[in-house]
C-alpha cells in the first residue's frame, strides 16, 4: 500500500496513470506531474478515482526533490523524455526514494543513448538500501523478461536473440511518430548497431532489412536498428553469440523520415531562425501530432516478440515468444493507442513487483535480472498476454 509519483504526462503517462488507477490495492495514492499542468488535468479526469497532480521541471533536480518532499511518494516513476532520466535519479538519491523509468538516458545535444550514465548510479542506490529499475516498458522491458523466462524455462545457454517490433496499425495521419517524436526520430535516424561474437557490428541507418510473417499480421519488412536492450542483454545473458533488433517501418513512413532527413528538420544542432536559435528536429515535434492524440481513430495491431536459439540438454532449441496487442482495444480501455499500452503496462508491473516487494535489490538494475515468473504472469492479467511457441 504505496504512494507512487508519476513523472510525464503524455502517451505513456497517461496509460500509467490509468493502470495504477485500476490496482488501489498497491497504487494507495498517485500523483501524476508534468511540464504542462493541463495535460495532468486531461489524464485525472479521465480515471475513476481522484489523484494529485502538480507542475514540474524535471530537468531541475530541486524541482524534483521539492516535489517529492512535498507528495512523499515510496517510487518515481519515470515517464517524461530519456533527458530527464539523472536528474530524476539524483532527486530520488537525495529523497531516499526507488526510482523506475523505461528509457535510459541520452544527452539532449547528442543522439547517443547508452546505460552508463545510470549504472554508474548502482554504488549510491545501493548505499541508501535504494532501488532504480531501468527499461521496464515493453522494448526495453518486457523483451528483457522475454529472454529471461526462456532461458529460466527453454535453455541451458541461448545464443541468438532476434527482438521483432512490429506495428501494422493506422492512425491515418500521413507522418507521426508513436512516441515522443524527437526521441523516436534520433534512434531511428542512427547508424544500426547489433552485436555478434563479442563485438557490435555498425551498420548504414535503415540499411539491413528483411520480410518476417508476423502472427495475427502477415509479411512485413523489419529493418535493424540499435536498441538499448542490446546493451544490458549482452551483459546479462551468458553464452550470447549474437543479438539483433528489427523494426518494421512503412514506405509511407520512410519516404517522408527521407525528405525530412533530406531538407535538415531532424538536425539536432541549433541552427539561427530570425535572430533566434532553434533546433530543427525540437520544431519539428511541436508540429507534428502528439503520440497522446493518436489513439482515437487508431486501428490494427502491434506484434513485438524475441526469436531466441540456443541449446538444452545438449541439443539445439528455437523458441519464439511474443505479444499482440490491438490499437482500438487499448484505446477503448485507457484512451490510448497500443505503443502507449504496450509501454506503460509493463512500467505499472514493474512498479506493481518493486512496492510489494517481490522484486527488491539494492542499487540500479535492470528487469532480466529479476525472476521472470511473477513478470509474466501480470503481463496475462493486465492486458498484455504472452503467446510461447517451441519451433525446434
Ligand atoms: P510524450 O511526448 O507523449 O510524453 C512525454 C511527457 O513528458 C510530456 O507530457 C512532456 O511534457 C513531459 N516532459 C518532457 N520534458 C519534461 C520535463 N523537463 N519536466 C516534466 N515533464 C516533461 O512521450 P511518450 O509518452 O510517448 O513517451 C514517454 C517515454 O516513454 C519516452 O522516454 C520514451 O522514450 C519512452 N518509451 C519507451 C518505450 C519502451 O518500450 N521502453 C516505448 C515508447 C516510449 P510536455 O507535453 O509539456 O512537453
Amino acid at each position: 500500500m504505496s504512494k507512487v509519483l508519476i513523472i510525464g504526462a503524455g502517451g505513456v503517462g497517461g496509460v500509467v496513470a490509468h493502470k495504477c488507477a485500476g490496482a488501489p490495492e498497491v497504487f494507495r495514492e498517485i500523483c501524476m506531474a508534468s511540464r504542462t499542468l493541463a495535460k495532468c488535468e486531461r489524464i485525472r479526469d479521465q480515471l475513476p478515482r481522484s489523484i494529485d497532480i502538480a507542475r514540474v521541471d524535471a530537468d531541475n533536480p530541486a524541482e524534483v526533490v521539492a516535489l517529492i518532499k512535498t507528495h512523499r511518494p515510496r517510487l518515481v516513476m519515470n515517464m517524461a523524455l530519456p533527458y530527464q532520466d539523472l536528474s530524476i535519479m539524483e532527486a530520488c538519491l537525495a529523497t531516499g526514494v526507488d526510482y523506475l523509468d523505461t528509457a535510459n538516458y541520452e544527452p539532449p545535444d547528442e543522439a547517443r543513448f547508452c546505460y552508463k550514465w545510470q549504472w554508474d548510479y548502482h554504488e549510491q542506490f545501493k548505499e541508501l538500501g535504494l532501488m532504480a529499475l531501468l527499461g521496464c516498458g515493453f522494448d526495453p522491458g518486457v523483451t528483457n523478461v522475454f529472454c529471461a523466462y526462456a532461458l529460466k524455462h527453454h535453455f541451458d545457454e541461448i545464443h541468438h536473440v532476434d527482438i521483432m517490433d512490429c506495428n501494422a496499425g493506422d492512425h491515418g495521419h500521413p507522418f507521426a511518430t508513436n512516441f515522443n517524436p524527437e526521441i523516436n526520430i534520433r534512434e531511428i535516424t542512427q547508424r544500426g548497431r547489433y552485436w555478434e561474437n563479442g563485438q557490435w557490428h555498425e551498420t548504414e541507418p535503415l540499411s539491413e532489412h528483411k520480410t518476417f510473417d508476423f502472427p495475427g499480421i502477415g509479411p512485413r519488412e523489419m529493418y535493424l536498428l540499435y536498441h538499448e536492450e542490446l546493451e544490458s542483454l549482452v551483459k546479462h545473458l551468458p553464452g550470447l553469440k549474437r543479438i539483433r533488433f528489427w523494426m518494421t517501418f512503412g514506405q509511407e513512413y520512410l519516404t517522408h523520415l527521407r525528405v525530412l532527413q533530406n531538407v535538415g528538420m531532424t538536425r539536432i544542432d541549433p541552427v539561427d531562425y530570425e535572430g533566434n536559435k532553434i533546433v530543427p528536429l525540437k520544431f519539428l515535434k511541436t508540429v507534428l501530432p502528439e503520440p497522446s492524440s493518436l489513439g482515437e481513430n487508431y486501428h490494427g495491431k502491434t506484434n513485438i516478440g524475441c526469436m531466441l536459439e540456443g541449446i538444452k540438454d545438449g541439443r539445439p532449441r528455437k523458441v519464439y515468444i511474443y505479444n499482440i496487442c490491438d490499437h482500438a482495444e487499448c484505446y477503448r480501455e485507457v484512451k490510448a493507442q497500443a505503443v502507449s499500452y504496450t509501454t506503460g503496462v509493463p512500467a505499472m508491473i514493474g512498479g506493481m513487483l518493486m512496492l510489494t516487494g517481490v522484486w527488491r535489490g539494492q542499487g540500479v538494475f535492470n528487469v532480466e535480472q529479476f525472476d521472470p515468473d511473477p513478470f509474466m504472469e501480470q503481463l496475462n492479467q493486465c492486458g498484455l498476454p504472452w503467446v510461447e511457441q517451441v519451433l525446434v
